[in-house]
Order: structure tokens, then C-alpha cells, then sequence
């Protein structure tokens, strides 16, 4: 007899787990402080603006409001989109470039179903966010790893693996304050990715939900304000300079990649939530979006700073660990021989009470165990002391035995 199992299709089998898969580990421990989910603070949500807004939308617009409407989505939202990353990311574009999206996670998927056929080869910077290499896992691609430096991917190597493989035809980069390391590409590395794309042809798909939260400086210009033969897809998400329960993403793309996008965008779910989306443009009217960011640079600041602190103080020096100055995220690296998901089950919940997210599932080929991820967000700058305290104890003797 066929098993219900032997009629699903290859992208979705169970007995493979999802790179998503482990993200957010059983916090059974209920004393346990946890580095591990990568939410955005709930204390900080403009909820009160944000219901204003609502029924400012459902006041103003009425019955149409409810109606089907555009594949792209809300113009007034497009349109300010387009004025904010030309602002902050210098890029030239307007709301007809821009698709509103279920979340930056439906942009990276619509991008990889519109280029990607089964088997292709795709290069990704390592580690990287799991939920791109989920999306990507759907269409079983031939994946190229290409290691981070301090200043963002290591281009020389990346070149590398162009001229070995130059049938890669798309390539994935957070450089803003990247998930899970915290790294941001410099400003000259943008400009040289876009020329190699240039000279060996790809398509370069910048994912950047975090760039509005740097700490110490302005965001940078995006790579697609580098990009002049519409080879970039620019994406970024309202979900943690807002709410991620809005589902609003957002992606910038210029001429054929557009169309096809549009295309699969169709298929997939005919057009955004109009309703969600015309209340964000009546909350981005009536509220400065800048002044919400400051306020939540100045508590994830904070934040970052104890962690980056506590790693210091508390860590061992076999241990290696990045110095994020925006986002959510921190990256350590334990000798090899060390297994970060063994420690965390072994050590780190039941004697330290303190969880993190193991890095195997950043990696595409899941053949590194020795790197785990760190979110400040959702502890105190104490808590936080505490909790690299803790752990620090942990790895020291997990290193020194
Ligand atoms: N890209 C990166 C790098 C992320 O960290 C996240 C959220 N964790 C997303 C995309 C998707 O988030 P959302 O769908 O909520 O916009």
C-alpha cells in the first residue's frame, strides 16, 4: 500500500527537517533566560498609533477598503517605501518598483520561485538566515558557501567559486547587521559585489530587515543603489522596525525580475492584506516612523552593549565572537570539537538555565556544529550580564574540560 508520505513531493519531506526547524528551541526550563528567539521587543509595539490607524483606514475608505485590489499592493505604502530607502538606502526608485510582501520571508521566496529551477546553483554567505536557505531548499539547489569576514563576505573567495562555477545564477547576502552574526558588508564591498555580478552575471538578492537598527551610525547605501542593470532585488520588512504581526514585507525590483516576480506573486496569493496595508500608510502618516526607530535604537542599544560586555568578561579566548553594532543578533564560534547543539542540551538548559539557537541550520549543507547564535532582544541589559555569566561558565569548562 502507498503511504500517505510517499505521495508528498520531494521539497517537503518530512524525513529531512526544515531549516526552520529548531529555531526556537523547547524553552522547557522555565527558569531559563533565553538567547534564542530573535522576536523584536513587545514593550516597545505602538499598538495604541496603530489602532488609531485602522480605523482611520476602515473610516476613510469604507466598503472598498475590504475589495480585491493590486497584485503589488497599497501605492500610498509603495509610494513611501520607495521615499525611505531612497532616503536612507540612496537607492533611485518609486513605488512602481516596489511589491508589497507577507513579510520579508514571502519576498525571498517569490524571488527564489521566479529564478530558481531544481537543481541550480545558488552562492550564500555563511552562516546565513535559515529561513532564506528554507526557501531556497524547495527548489533543491546545488548551494555554493562563501565565509563572512569582519567587513562582510569574503569577496576574493566568492570570486573563486564564480570562476569555478560560473553558472551560479544567484546569490543571497544580508549585509545589514546580518542574521545570525550581526555583520555589515562595507560600503566598498557593495560596490564590488554589484561589479562581479556584473562581469560573471547573477542575480544578487539583498535581504535587509535589520538596516534601520545600527547603533553607531546611519544605515549605508544598499547594494542596490549600486546596481545599474536591475540585477538586484532589494528586500526589507517592516517586522521589527514595527510589528512582524503585521506580515508586511517588501521588496524593490526593476524590470523583467519584476515582471516575473509579479507573475509567481499572482499564483501564490493573488495580492497583500489591502486592509493591513492602508492602515500602516494612515500610521506612517499621522506618526514619525524615524522617532519609533530612535526610540528602539536607544533599548537595543543598550542591550547589544551588555552582551558584547558579558562575552568579554565572561568568555574563554579559544572562544570567538563578533562585535554587531546594529541588529539583533551575535554569532560565537566554539573550538571545532566543541558541538554547540550537544552543550545545549547537555549543559547549558539543565545546568545554566540559559538557551540559544546551535548554528547547524545557518550552514545549507548543515556540516558545521561548532557556531551558535545570540539574541539580545529579549532580556534586560542584567538579565543579559547574568545570562553570559552562566553560559560562559558553561563553555569554559565544555573548552578547558
Ligand atoms: N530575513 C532575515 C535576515 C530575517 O532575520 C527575517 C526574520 N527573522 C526575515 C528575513 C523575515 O522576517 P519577516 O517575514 O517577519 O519580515
Amino acid at each position: 500500500m502507498i503511504m500517505l508520505q510517499d505521495l508528498l513531493a520531494q521539497r517537503a519531506n518530512p524525513d529531512v527537517p526544515s531549516a526552520l526547524s529548531g529555531l526556537f528551541p523547547q524553552d522547557t526550563d522555565p527558569r531559563a533566560l533565553s538567547f534564542a528567539a530573535g522576536s523584536p521587543r513587545e514593550d516597545l509595539f505602538p499598538v495604541a498609533a496603530m489602532r488609531a490607524a485602522f480605523d482611520t483606514a476602515i473610516t476613510e475608505n469604507g466598503a472598498h477598503l475590504f475589495q480585491y485590489q493590486t497584485a503589488q499592493g497599497n501605492p500610498g505604502l509603495r509610494a513611501k517605501l520607495a521615499a525611505r530607502i531612497g532616503k536612507w538606502g540612496q537607492v533611485t526608485t518609486t513605488a512602481d518598483n516596489v511589491v508589497l510582501t507577507v513579510g520579508g520571508q514571502q519576498a525571498i521566496e517569490l524571488v527564489a520561485k521566479a529564478v530558481l529551477n531544481v537543481g541550480d546553483e545558488i552562492a550564500v554567505e555563511v552562516p546565513t538566515y535559515v529561513g532564506a536557505l528554507a526557501a531556497f531548499d524547495l527548489y533543491q539547489p546545488t548551494y555554493h558557501a562563501v565565509p563572512l569576514q569582519a567587513d562582510g563576505l569574503d569577496l576574493d573567495r566568492l570570486e573563486d567559486t564564480l570562476k569555478r562555477h560560473p553558472r551560479i545564477k544567484l546569490l543571497y547576502t544580508v549585509p545589514d547587521y546580518h542574521n545570525p552574526t550581526g555583520i555589515t558588508m562595507s560600503i566598498a564591498k557593495r560596490r564590488q559585489l554589484v561589479d562581479l555580478a556584473n562581469r560573471y552575471d547573477f542575480i544578487i538578492l539583498e535581504d535587509s530587515p535589520y538596516r534601520d537598527l545600527g547603533y553607531t551610525h546611519v544605515p549605508l547605501p544598499a547594494i542596490k543603489s549600486f546596481d545599474t542593470a536591475g540585477r538586484v532585488v532589494f528586500v526589507s520588512s517592516l517586522s521589527k522596525i514595527l510589528m512582524p504581526g503585521l506580515r508586511t514585507g517588501w521588496l524593490v525590483a526593476d524590470g523583467d525580475l519584476l515582471a516575473a516576480i509579479l507573475r509567481v506573486r499572482l499564483a501564490s496569493d493573488l495580492e497583500t492584506a489591502n486592509v493591513v496595508h492602508a492602515a500602516i500608510d494612515a500610521y506612517l502618516e499621522a506618526n514619525d516612523l524615524d522617532a519609533h526607530i530612535d526610540a528602539l535604537r536607544a533599548n537595543y542599544r543598550a542591550q547589544c552593549a551588555a552582551l558584547v560586555q558579558g562575552l568579554t568578561a565572561y568568555f574563554p579566548d579559544e572562544v570567538g565572537y563578533t562585535r554587531p553594532d546594529g541588529g539583533f543578533f551575535d554569532w560565537v564560534t566554539l573550538p571545532e570539537e566543541v558541538d554547540a547543539a550537544a552543550l545545549l542540551t547537555q549543559a547549558a538548559i539543565p545546568q545554566a538555565h540559559v538557551t540559544y539557537v546551535p548554528g547547524t541550520n545557518f550552514y545549507p549543507n548543515r556540516d558545521v556544529h561548532n557556531g551558535l547564535r545570540l539574541c539580545f532582544t529579549g532580556l534586560t541589559p542584567h538579565e543579559i550580564d547574568v545570562g553570559m555569566q552562566r553560559l560562559g561558565a558553561v563553555v569554559k569548562q565544555a573548552v578547558r574540560g
